[in-house]
């Protein structure tokens, strides 16, 4: 139970642990901005990674606040709405009329995208083209769909050899935007190539990323994770014990049923996550709600 309420209300990465992921990239992960396990974890941290194998929990998660992308009755948080609005700003300066076709998505209007595809298609192609609800990036209100149109039919890998998705690819970086979902990438990201699908991190792990190495944002993270546990193994006796001291501490706060979303990481993942990550199997469709 203790193991289950650690993990309650977060978005755990299970890309992180076991998943196909080269365990190595080269780069010296020190360089890396420094963070806590909570950004790591939190369905409403900026670094949240959810893929076909890392459902949000809970499933039906909503951002606390979303604000219109200007121009347009699209939602986004206002982070990444700001990017989204200064990328296509700078986008139409330099030539190219791009629009926001599609943006924050709700629980509800993903499971009737995801069972409109599973009916057209049928399950296995609906999984590689659209998330099952509770496992898009949309549903974080973090992620974007651009093109020249307004129809999603447009939405085609071939828009990535366009004057206007050569110029995302080059700078979304820029705006603390990342290309999602790669070419040749589907293996690590479950997704077939989507150069119209731009998420925000922000600017500081854009940047980070794109320096790194890695060629997805699943191989990011891990080296995001494996930094935090070098770090934890570096830590002096003295920080142990502090740590130690905190874990006691914020037990004996709890009311035993329930975990502040808050009160989950101290800037290093706990033990018990740890050893709950390495053990779980990589299910599809596996949740963390085990308490639910
Ligand atoms: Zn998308």
């Amino acid at each position: 139970m203790r193991l289950a309420t650690a993990l309650t209300g977060t978005v755990l990465a299970s890309a992180l642990l076991f998943s196909t992921v080269p365990a190595a990239f080269g780069a010296p992960t020190k360089d890396l901005p420094e963070v806590s396990s909570t950004q790591l974890t939190e369905a409403s941290s900026m670094l949240a990674l959810i893929n076909p194998t890392t459902k949000l929990s809970p499933e039906n998660y909503t951002p606390s606040k979303l604000v219109d992308v200007a121009g347009t009755g699209l939602q986004l948080r206002s982070e990444a709405a700001q990017a989204v609005e200064d990328l296509l700003a700078d986008a139409r300066a330099a030539g190219h009329s791009i629009k926001i076709l599609s943006a924050y998505r709700s629980y509800d209007r993903q499971a009737a995208l995801f069972n409109q595809y599973q009916g057209k298609y049928g399950t296995a192609y609906a999984e590689r083209i659209s998330a099952r609800p509770g496992t898009s990036e949309h549903q974080l209100g973090l992620a974007a769909d651009l093109g020249y149109t307004n129809s999603l039919s447009e939405l085609k890998a071939s828009f990535g050899q366009t004057p206007a998705g050569i110029w995302i690819a080059e700078h979304a970086v820029d705006y603390g935007l990342i290309v999602r979902y790669p070419d040749g990438q589907e293996e690590i990201t479950g997704y077939k190539y989507e150069p119209w699908h731009v998420r925000y991190i922000g600017k500081e792990h854009a940047k980070a990323l794109a320096e790194s190495g890695a060629d997805t944002y699943e191989e990011y993270v891990k080296m995001l994770a494996e930094s935090l546990k070098e770090k934890k193994t570096e830590a002096t006796p003295a920080a142990k014990e502090q740590a130690k001291v905190d874990a006691v501490e914020e037990k004996s706060t709890k009311d035993g049923t329930e975990i502040s979303s808050q009160k989950t990481g101290h800037g290093v993942l706990k033990e018990e996550d740890l050893l709950v990550l390495r053990f779980l199997p990589p299910y599809r469709d596996w949740s963390f709600g085990f308490t639910e």
